[in-house]
């Protein structure tokens, strides 16, 4: 079989150490979606990669595709280096956390422009985002905004115009991820209560463009209710917690 190059415009999720000076990265790219990928010589102070291949860079990225799984980056152009989001504690957290869900939510080799655009969107606004205090990166709007956004785009879009267990329109009271949505009061035994401010909140955060997500307004208990939806789509779809939402407790 041939090898190939490609050429991408690529988001580093994670690089994990692989020997004295290589890396294996985790990385999600606008071709392929996502994909593995060794670089050598990375971890060398003189590398010819220099910094740009560190988690949040946005960068343009040569991949030799060998005939193993992972592919070999043989060069890297920074579009963003996102360096205030990586240089501020905060900004970082929230990052992280949109990371590790693009992480968990897209594992397959599959071009999926629209999720990696809501990637690099999302670091860019996330440069320009000043803490309110307490900082909450696990509560911060744009990142829990984002998050909805990737459920969607995986398909487990939260169903919210009617009762997602019954189909009638009498009023909601509570989420459940196994009825896919905003269930009422007769079918809410054992989902997740959600009051109408919690809703309100979801809705604005699902519809409203990524910018507009701090501008939204919403109330830190709306925002635990959106983050608790988010995580209880994430354990009943994909089995999963963030490991990035339990250290921002
Ligand atoms: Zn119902």
């Amino acid at each position: 079989m041939a090898s190939r190059t490609l050429t991408t415009e690529a988001v580093v999720l994670r690089s994990i150490r692989f020997s004295e000076a290589d890396c294996v990265l985790h990385l999600y790219t606008l071709e392929k979606g996502r994909v593995g990928a060794i670089a050598k010589g990375v971890r060398k102070t003189r590398s010819r990669f220099g910094a740009r291949l560190e988690p949040l860079s946005h960068v343009e990225l040569l991949l030799h595709e060998g005939r193993g799984d992972l592919h070999t980056v043989r060069g890297a152009e920074l579009v963003r280096s996102h360096d205030p989001s990586r240089t501020d504690p905060y900004r970082l957290a929230a990052g992280h956390i949109g990371l590790e869900a693009v992480l968990r939510l897209f594992v397959e080799e599959e071009a999926q422009p629209q999720a990696f655009h809501a990637l690099t969107r999302f670091l860019d606004l996330l440069d320009e985002v000043e803490a309110e205090l307490p900082a909450q990166p696990a509560l911060e709007p744009l990142v829990l905004s984002f998050q909805l956004k990737l459920l969607w785009l995986s398909g487990y879009l939260p169903h919210l115009a009617g009762c997602a267990a019954c189909g009638e329109a009498k009023p909601l009271v509570a989420f459940s991820a196994r009825a896919g949505g905003a269930v009422c009061r007769e079918c809410a035994a054992d989902a997740l209560p959600v009051s109408e401010a919690g809703f309100l909140g979801i809705r604005a955060l699902l519809e409203q463009p990524l910018a507009g997500a701090r501008e939204a307004g919403l109330e830190e208990d709306a925002l635990r209710q959106c983050l608790r939806v988010i995580e209880a789509s994430y354990e009943e779809h994909g089995g999963f917690r963030l490991r990035t939402l339990a250290q921002t407790r």
